[in-house]
């Protein structure tokens, strides 16, 4: 059985979404901020199609969390396909309105699926660089960087990625985020061959929640992430079932969050797919709870 739950003070959560593609996306994306925002993440991040496909829609949706929310924004960039002055530049109109934390990635070739990556010529060479660059525009800038507890699928062996790493945190990135994962022995065992290899910043879970099973495995294979035989046990035959789907969905993700907290971690990173239902109840048996809507007396109070 899990222990007693960590005091609400110590739990620090963070969601991540993508921007909308349409209308309609964009209206259910607004929907999962409203109802996710009164949990009182650290942050919120906006991922950024490689090569700067989204980067219009990625800033709009930014922007509108910074002007419509009171919540934290950081905005996902990638290396792909852009020179460094192109990236810069992206950083400088964030910069301008407001946004002072970013998600530095290399990002992916845009020639398709297993194409292998090479860098923009005139562009930032790796996403050690990229951080560096970021710091360059301001040093405040704070930097999240990417982690791999299953190792990189490109990457040859864990002493090249974890040297990698290194290098982002020398540069300045202070936290990093992983890729998801469903066996916490493997992140517990990642994380002591990060320390080991003196990397100190928090390296914070990404969860994902299973919205389709199916989906979230063939995702799996492209990005390195197991999908353990018990996982796909407990989803089996659901496919056409969506209602149960659900629940078990709630059910391991709960399992897994609480096995984290068990092992003292305290900062959570979550997948949303633009979906508030599974993140929000997996965050109310963390203990969390929204913020009260401030009372007309408390509002007219402080007028
Ligand atoms: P890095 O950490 O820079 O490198 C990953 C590994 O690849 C390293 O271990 C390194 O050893 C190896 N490697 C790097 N360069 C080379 C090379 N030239 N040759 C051989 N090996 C090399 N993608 C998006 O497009 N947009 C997003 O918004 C986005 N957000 C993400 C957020 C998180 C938290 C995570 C975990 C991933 C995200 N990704 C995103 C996916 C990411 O872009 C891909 O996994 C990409 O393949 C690697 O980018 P990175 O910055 O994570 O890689």
């Amino acid at each position: 059985m899990p222990q007693a739950l960590p005091p609400r003070d110590e739990l620090r959560v963070s969601f991540e979404f993508f921007p909308p593609k349409s209308e309609k996306m964009e209206e259910s994306l607004w929907m999962a901020v409203e109802r996710l925002a009164p949990l009182q993440p650290s942050f919120v991040s906006v991922t950024y199609g490689a090569g700067g496909s989204t980067r219009e829609r990625t800033h709009h949706t930014v922007k509108r969390i910074l002007e419509e929310t009171a919540l934290v924004p950081a905005a996902h960039l990638t290396c792909v396909d852009a020179s460094r002055a192109e990236i810069d530049a992206v950083v400088r109109q964030y910069h301008a309105t407001g946004v002072r934390h970013f998600v530095a990635l290399r990002g992916d070739s845009q020639a398709g699926v297993g194409a292998r990556y090479a860098p923009h010529p005139e562009g930032y060479q790796s996403s050690a660089e990229l951080v560096a660059g970021l710091k360059a525009v301001d040093p405040a800038i704070e930097v999240s960087v990417s982690a791999y507890p299953e190792k990189h699928p490109e990457s040859p062996d864990f002493a090249t990625d974890i040297d990698l790493l290194k290098r982002k945190v020398d540069n300045g990135a202070c936290r990093a985020i992983t890729q998801f994962f469903f066996d916490n022995d493997v992140y517990e065992k990642y994380v002591e061959r990060v320390r080991r290899a003196g990397i100190y910043v928090p390296i914070v879970p990404g969860i994902a929640p299973i919205h389709d099973f199916t989906k979230i495995s063939r995702f799996a294979e492209g990005c390195g992430a197991t999908i353990p035989a018990w996982l796909a046990a407990r989803f089996e035959g659901l496919e056409q079932d969506p209602q149960t789907h659900s629940h078990v969905a709630a059910a391991v993700c709960a399992e897994q969050v609480l096995d984290l907290a068990d092992r003292g971690i305290r900062d959570f990173h979550f997948y949303t797919m633009n979906r508030a239902d599974l993140v929000y109840s997996i965050c109310h048996i963390l203990g969390l709870r929204p913020a009260a809507a401030p009372s007309a007396e408390a509002e007219s109070a402080a007028a």
